[in-house]
């Protein structure tokens, strides 16, 4: 297996009755979405895909996708670099009967109309899922060490005011 670049797209039922397998990149500028909700570009993601049928005649697209982040730590507000790596394991259906009957272990996928999946966008979309939701380094690596994100004051006698939904239950029970 040589290294190459990942096809953008390719059909699955073709690629896994031959038993294609690749070991490539895509490259960062392909992931616009990726890189817009980053504080900088990403860097070429590394995929390994594997194309089969398994025993129930189930044809998937298994494999492995890693890149490295540039995320803004919420607690610092100073950039750091993050790798983030995500298992995928797709499955071409063709309708809703299809995804149902799919097992759980297979995430469907829809082919456009010349029966090819959009393979980059896959991968990108698997990423965009697996990007934290509130970046942060970790604690020692932090300037703000382990402090906690203030996100409101707490007040300590909250839980003695009386509930503001009481008033209305009066009002209701009138
Ligand atoms: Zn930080």
């Amino acid at each position: 297996m040589q290294t190459v670049k990942i096809p953008v797209s390719l059909d699955p039922f073709r690629a896994a009755s031959s038993g294609l397998r690749y070991e490539g990149i895509v490259p960062s500028g392909n992931n616009k979405r990726l890189n817009e909700l980053c504080a900088g570009d990403c860097s070429d993601v590394v995929v390994s895909l594997e194309c089969g049928v398994d025993l129930q005649g189930i044809v998937y697209l298994r494999g492995k996708a890693v890149t490295e982040l540039t995320l803004l730590c919420q607690r610092c507000m100073t950039q750091y670099a993050t790798e983030v790596t995500v298992d995928f394991c797709f499955s071409p259906c063709k309708n809703e009967t299809e995804i149902d009957e799919l097992p759980d272990a297979y995430d469907p996928i829809e082919c456009n109309e010349i029966g090819e999946v959009r393979l980059h966008q896959l991968i990108e979309d698997e990423l965009i899922v697996a990007m934290p939701i509130i970046p942060m380094h970790e604690d020692t690596d932090c300037s703000s060490g382990s402090k906690d994100i203030v996100v409101g004051e707490i007040d300590p006698a909250h839980e003695e005011r009386p509930n503001p939904f009481a008033v209305l239950e009066k009002l209701k029970s009138k």
